[in-house]
């Protein structure tokens, strides 16, 4: 299982630090603050800020409360109602200290505040504190989406992410597949050779089905005990049939022992679904669809798959 020790953490210094202040002094003044410990750009106006989070999301936002065209205070309100900022980290640089002032940035939502003159100190010490504690959550958030046995997404995943892929393909008017798998005469290998030797046949047979797919779309869940997804954006019936040979042919060649199954060593059964995603297509749909074939290939043939298009 992956422990907390484990925390896919980047470092620090690969932080991106966005910096937007109307005078140059300032923002170059910051900018040489910072810059031994992260990268840092900067930008002078508020209003291209938005559009540049969007093509380039930063880790953390160091802004000016005042600027001409568009207050610090307007633009954080708008970061923070995004959801493609809207967790972004947002220090304001301020030289108003009074209760009033402070009060405007809580409320624009502002993570934490520094007055003028900035310490150099403490200016890298607060953004270095605010970045580890968004890392740290992000790894956490991401290991919340892996099944601890075999490093898989989960069942969570599917039902909060997963559809992000769906619904890209239903913009783009491209194709979807969808393979649901299921171990061949499972209870029987777990009864016979104990469950520990299931569990590291479940990480092999996971394995496999993360080796078998390459694009960085494609998804791997594990859906029940014995159960896996694999979520094939952009990927029509030629290329589900090549990565359901491509699963039968790796797990053959592992060749793990199974001698209560009819061919002596463990195997998977395919079924799946490639469609072209109307508005009213659902996961749930696809899946009910691939499983249904998987059903037809248990009771003809395991150790098979087959594809439905529809
Ligand atoms: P079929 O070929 O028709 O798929 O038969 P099967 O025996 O694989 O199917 P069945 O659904 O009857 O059995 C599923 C078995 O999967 C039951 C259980 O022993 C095993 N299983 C489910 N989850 C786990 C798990 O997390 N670890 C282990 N070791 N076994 C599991
Ligand atoms: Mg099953
Ligand atoms: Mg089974």
């Amino acid at each position: 299982m992956e422990s907390l020790m484990q925390l896919d953490i980047k470092p620090i210094s690969e932080c991106r630090v966005l910096i937007v202040d109307d005078d140059e002094i300032i923002r170059l003044t910051l900018e040489a603050m910072l810059d031994e410990h992260v990268n840092v750009e900067s930008l002078a106006e508020s209003r291209s800020v938005i559009p540049y989070c969007i093509e380039n999301v930063p880790d953390l936002i160091v802004l000016d409360v005042q600027m001409p065209d568009m207050s610090g205070l307007e633009l954080c309100k708008i970061i923070k109602s995004q959801p493609a900022t809207e967790n972004i980290p947002v220090i304001f640089i301020t030289s108003s200290y009074d209760a009033q002032s402070q009060n405007n940035c809580w409320q624009a939502g502002a993570n934490d505040f520094i007055a003028k003159p900035v310490n150099a100190s403490t200016l890298y010490h607060r953004v270095k504190n605010h970045l580890e504690n968004k890392l740290r959550l992000e790894a956490l958030i991401k290991l919340t989406y892996k099944d601890a046995l075999t490093g898989v997404y989960n069942r969570l995943y599917l039902k909060d992410e997963a559809q992000n892929s769906l619904n890209q393909c239903k913009r783009d008017g491209s194709v979807y597949s969808l393979l649901m798998l299921d171990i061949d005469y499972f209870k029987l290998f777990n009864d016979h050779y104990g469950h520990l030797e299931g569990d590291d046949c479940l990480k092999l047979i996971a394995s496999v089905l993360k080796s078998s797919v390459k694009r960085p779309q494609d998804m791997v869940i594990r859906f029940g005990g014995e159960e896996f997804l694999i979520l094939l954006p952009f990927t029509d019936n030629t290329g589900a049939e090549m990565i359901s040979k491509q699963i039968l042919s790796s797990l053959q060649a592992k060749n793990v022992p199974h001698d209560l199954s009819p061919l002596k060593q463990v195997s998977v059964s395919i079924g799946g679904v490639t469609c072209t995603p109307s508005q009213a297509t659902t996961l749930d749909m696809l899946i009910k669809q691939a499983d249904e074939a998987l059903y037809e290939v248990k009771r003809a043939e395991k150790n098979s798959f087959k594809l439905i298009s529809i």
